[in-house]
């Protein structure tokens, strides 16, 4: 819409200025031509003149050459002689120059010939008589004079020079009264060109200074609307971090003044049928503090009608209650909507001065409003998540203490239970040993197998209890963290490992390891039961094991990499936890409690251990330990274990 009529505007102006152009250009032909026409009139009418007065001339010349020849004729005195031979000369090139003059006149030009060969005639007549008086006397000379051929000869030539001239002043009365008109014609063109010139360019002044005036008129907006903008960002910015209601009223009480420029500002929350001027930003004191009946001001009537109320003359308006006013400085005003869904207060603008808000001011106040009620309720919703995540934590807190003395009690139930049962289980196999070298022999060959299958779960309940107990004395134990060489362990935990290292002709190599802060104890444990296990999970191959260790970014990480059976990629994570085994007891020996204590000695450390592992590509165990622990993280291991 606004591009198709600044589009129409401009094609007005084209044309406009087309029109003014091709005007301004055709008045200026017109002079031109006209000045032209009048420039070839007058020089016509120049010409007859001249015309005129070469005839007269040729006439006078004739004259004198007549004058001159009848003086000599009487008198035969040389002294004539000299002005006929001086008329005479000239009468040839003054013709000459009067053919020339009405040369572009045929019929005159017809009359000139006539006339040219006559005065040939009428010199030669002259001469010839000159000649005789000269050269037989007055007598002869007389005769031929008598006998009139230069009389006749003079009368036509004048017969001719006078249609010649009556001509030419017909002419030249034409050619000046049109000479007049076209000077007239050519006075009017001008000045009507001038004048309307003169129009055209006050026309086109006029139209700049108007168009000067919108442009300035619209920049002023233009920068209005811009501040206008800036502000708003700026308000929006602060508001969308804002955690509270005060930090949202005194954000908004700034902005909603500044934004438009207005002399006064108030914020208004809506409580039930009350409106409640719960701040302002002003010149002079307007209603903070108080509390209106909504269907009492207009502030009420904004929120209740959804929409802004615009005011230019508060007096003329009879939703504004008077009597509250007249206390006030305001003469206009506006009073938006917070959210025109269900709206929970308004923002009034206010003037001094009467003021005639413009739709981008309230534009810019409602998107204040719009912002102003999600930051209310971004703050509404802080609060309610606030408070229930205090609860919550505060639930944790119960149910964790809960747990951790449940925990501690289960710890302590299996720690005694597991210790009470070592000693009627070490009774229960030592007896029932006892009983199998005492019998045997002497007993059924079935009695001889229950015997045995005795023996065999005593032990395994033994080792089963040992297990359970290592495990409790993980978590019950206080983590003595010292700083701890990586390879001294390696070399102790061979060296307990010896007999099924050998046994199983395994070969054990490991990089240069560093020294990480750790329970002595526990890390050995853990590099223990990785060892051990990548020797019981062998291969056919002897076992290769390969032990290293990278820093990372915050840890040192450790790889126990062997050529074992490996392990299904679906159990990586399983086999880390309790009595979870991958094989039956009759193909591997074992309770599935090793790598729960590796993992539980791990978190210990705040480190990670998982596995990588393929079935039958072998097996690679990673330990991730941090390189150094917070002051405080001491505290939380002891509050751990
Ligand atoms: P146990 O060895 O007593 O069964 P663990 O907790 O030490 O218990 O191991 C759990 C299971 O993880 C084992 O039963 C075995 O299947 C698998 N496992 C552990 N280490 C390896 C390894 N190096 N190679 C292949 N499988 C392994």
């Amino acid at each position: 819409m606004g591009l198709t009529l600044k589009w129409s505007v401009d094609k007005l102006n084209t044309v406009r200025f087309g029109i003014t152009i091709a005007t301004l250009v055709g008045l200026a032909l017109l002079s031109y031509f006209s000045l032209r026409r009048l420039h070839e009139t007058t020089r016509q009418v120049r010409q007859a003149h001249q015309t005129l007065e070469q005839i007269d001339l040729v006439m006078s010349h004739l004259k004198d050459a007549e004058t001159g020849q009848r003086g000599y004729l009487l008198t035969g005195n040389q002294q004539y002689l000299q002005p006929y031979d001086e008329a005479t000369g000239k009468i040839v090139p003054e013709l000459e120059l009067l053919a020339t003059l009405v040369r572009d006149r045929p019929a005159q030009a017809q009359r000139l010939t006539e006339m040219q060969s006559r005065v040939q005639a009428k010199v030669f007549n002259m001469g010839q008589t000159i000649e005789l008086r000269q050269t037989q006397g007055f007598e002869a000379a007389q005769k031929i004079v008598e006998i009139g051929r230069g009389k006749q000869l003079m009368d036509e030539i004048r017969a001719i020079a006078t249609v010649l001239r009556s001509e030419q002043r017909l002419l030249l009365d034409q050619r000046t009264s049109y000479e007049e008109q076209q000077g007239d014609l050519a006075t009017w063109i001008t000045v009507g060109s001038v004048v309307l010139q003169i129009l055209l360019i006050t026309g086109i002044i006029l139209q700049l200074n108007r168009e000067a005036r919108s442009l300035r008129e619209s920049n002023q907006k233009l920068e209005r609307y811009t501040h206008g903008m800036e502000q708003l960002v700026n308000a929006v910015q602060k508001l969308s971090m804002a955690r509270d209601l005060d930090t949202i009223l005194t954000v908004v009480k700034q902005a909603a003044r500044e934004l438009t420029g207005a002399d006064g500002a108030t914020l208004v929350l809506r409580e039930q049928d009350q409106c409640y001027y719960i701040e302002e930003n002003a010149i002079a004191p307007l209603w903070k503090g108080e509390r209106f009946p909504i269907d009492q001001c207009i502030s009420g009537w904004a929120m209740q009608n959804r929409q802004a109320a615009v005011i230019e003359d508060i007096l003329q308006d009879a939703r504004i209650p008077q009597e509250v006013y007249q206390q006030t400085f305001v003469k206009s005003m506006v009073m938006v909507p917070i959210r025109t869904m269900q709206p929970i207060g308004a923002i009034g603008n206010y003037w001094v001065e009467p003021h005639q808000p413009q739709v981008d001011q309230v534009k810019l106040l409602q998107a204040l409003a719009d912002t102003t009620a999600v930051a209310i309720e971004n703050v509404q919703v802080y609060a309610e998540l606030e408070e229930r995540i205090q609860q919550r934590t505060a639930e944790l807190h119960q149910l964790n203490g809960v747990l951790l003395r449940s925990n501690q009690e289960l710890e302590q139930f299996a720690y005694v239970a597991s210790h009470d049962l070592q000693e009627p289980l070490r009774t229960v196999a030592s007896y029932t040993e006892l009983l199998a070298k005492k019998y045997r022999g002497q007993l059924d060959e079935k009695a001889e197998k229950y015997i045995n299958y005795v023996v065999d779960g005593a032990s395994r309940m033994q080792q089963l209890i040992n297990d359970l107990l290592m495990y409790s004395r993980v978590g019950r134990q206080t983590l003595q963290l010292t700083p701890v060489d990586c390879n001294q362990v390696v070399q102790q935990v061979c060296k307990t490992l010896e007999i099924g290292i050998s046994e199983n002709n395994a070969t054990i190599t490991y990089d240069p390891l560093p020294t990480v802060l750790a329970d002595v104890t526990q890390l050995t444990q853990l590099v223990q039961n990785l060892i051990g296990n990548a020797i019981k999970y062998r291969g056919e191959d002897p076992p290769v094991i390969h032990i290293t260790a990278t820093q990372q970014a915050t840890e040192w990480v450790f790889s126990i990499q062997d050529n074992g059976i490996g392990i299904d990629p679906q159990y990586t994570d399983r086999i880390f936890i309790l009595f979870q085994r991958l094989h039956t007891r009759r193909k591997y020996s074992g309770t599935g409690i090793g790598l729960a204590i590796c993992k539980k000695i791990v978190e210990l450390h705040q480190g990670r251990i998982w596995v990588e592992s393929q079935v039958g590509q072998g097996s690679t165990f990673y330990v991730a330990l941090p390189d150094r622990y917070e002051p405080q993280a001491e505290v939380l291991l002891e509050a751990m274990v």
